[in-house]
């Protein structure tokens, strides 16, 4: 059966998009068959009255990781324990798949039609792209990276990244992540917030540089990009020597380094999310010490710096929310198109922009992030313009994921994190 959506206003998702308001948009199979200006017969369709609503392409959080829902805990947990606990048995890796498809379905039901994780428990993400691919569960599109490659005292290592030992090792769990039939490979290069031991050394080189270079050229020999994390210039420069494809966070970019970037082709994956509560709110609110604290001001400025930056040369830059940290909830991604426009004063148009088409682009995707005939039906309804109040993102009135309508998106949110995180509107 076709949908029509009749008296739509569109909002394409491209770079120069404006508003076409009395828009007839008609999809069949989950594609964008025809897009009409004015009334058509739709007598064939199911036929959805927008009365005007704004209809734009479906988000893509580029930075996802599936097994946390972003809720701040009093205490630190453990989660290398949790997370060998989850693997142990036939029963809690079914559980922890569902608690991820719930996160998946979180990320729907606020507007994300597409996710690419990068970091999860062993090969939880594949297992439900491919669920949802197959139609037997609703969710987004997933570009799954399963479990990251780190090293032993790295970022996650033994939770959502495996610790390699050495280059052997290192290249064989990049085999292992090949097996799984991933899209993309995930490397934890330097340290994060939480892994610094000094003040003002956050992002610490702890991937030696050998192992990023034969993890990237086992992993681009079987045609699969590289994303990697990365916290300090140092680390950069690795990385980007080394043929990693996507910074994911990033840091301060000398001439050099932005040289690098355009020679390798390489692009920037923003994450303000995750960089604003530990630079911005109480060391006591985030249950971290005043050094974390600083260090998180460290990370918030090297990341928005490295954005900045590289926009203003050319690179291409992406943003994902890296949920699953605390504060992060898998329902926020328009939060970040939010922060995005704040912190690195880009318009509201190039914001949207970016975190459809420019992220599709980014993720390699060509089927997805604007509407457009013949581009799949992966949409977001808003009941305001986007275009004049990014906040009209943050309660969907309709979401469609490949065809398949979300009737009563929205989802249940922590009241804590909501109140907490308005305070950076
Ligand atoms: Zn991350």
């Amino acid at each position: 059966m076709k949908t029509a959506f009749i008296n739509s206003t569109v909002i394409s998702g491209r770079e120069d998009m404006a508003p076409i308001s009395g828009m007839t948009v008609i999809v069949n199979d989950g594609i964008i068959q025809s897009m009409i200006k004015g009334g058509v017969p739709t007598a064939d369709c199911r036929v959805i009255d927008l009365q005007g609503r704004y209809l734009m392409p479906g988000l893509i959080n580029l930075h996802v990781h599936l097994p946390a829902g972003g809720k701040p805990k009093k205490k630190q947990t453990d989660v290398v324990k949790l997370v060998r606990f989850l693997m142990s048995t036939a029963p809690t890796r079914a559980l922890t798949r569902q608690l991820c498809m719930n996160f998946a379905r979180e990320e729907l039901l606020s507007g994300v039609t597409t996710i690419r994780t990068v970091g999860g428990v062993g090969d939880t993400d594949t297992r439900l792209r491919d669920r949802i691919r197959s139609g037997k569960a609703l969710g987004p599109r997933i570009l799954a990276a399963n479990t990251a490659v780190s090293v032993p005292g790295g970022h996650m290592a033994g939770s959502v990244a495996y610790p390699a030992a050495s280059l052997g090792d290192a290249v064989d769990c990049v085999r292992r992540i090949e097996a799984e039939k991933t899209d993309l490979v995930k490397l934890m290069i330097t340290g994060g917030v939480l892994d610094a031991k000094v003040r003002g050394e956050p992002g610490a080189l702890k991937m030696p540089p050998e192992y990023v270079r034969a993890c990237c050229e086992e992993a681009h020999s079987h045609g699969l990009p590289v994303a990697a994390h990365v916290e300090s210039t140092e680390g950069l420069r690795v990385a980007l020597e080394n043929g990693v494809d996507t910074i994911e966070h990033g840091a301060p970019l000398d001439d050099e380094l932005i040289a690098l970037f355009q020679e390798k082709g390489a692009k920037v994956v923003c994450t303000i999310s995750p960089a604003l509560p530990y630079a911005l709110f109480s060391p006591e609110e985030m249950n971290v010490s005043e050094d974390d604290q600083f260090n998180g001001r460290v990370v918030m400025e090297g990341v928005i710096s490295c954005a900045k930056t590289a926009l203003a040369h050319g690179i291409p830059v992406g943003m994902g929310t890296d949920t699953g940290c605390p504060y992060i909830t898998h329902y926020d991604m328009w939060r970040e198109v939010y922060y995005f426009q704040k912190y690195l004063h880009v318009s509201t148009a190039f914001a949207l922009y970016t975190a459809t088409c420019r992220n599709a682009e980014i993720a390699g995707l060509t089927e997805t992030g604007t509407v457009e005939v013949g581009k799949c039906a992966d949409l977001l309804v808003t009941e305001k313009n986007p275009l004049e109040d990014l906040t009209a993102l943050r309660t969907p009135y309709l979401v469609m994921a490949q065809g398949q309508l979300a009737e009563h998106p929205g989802v249940k949110k922590y009241p804590e994190v909501e109140k907490a995180l308005d305070r950076l509107l």
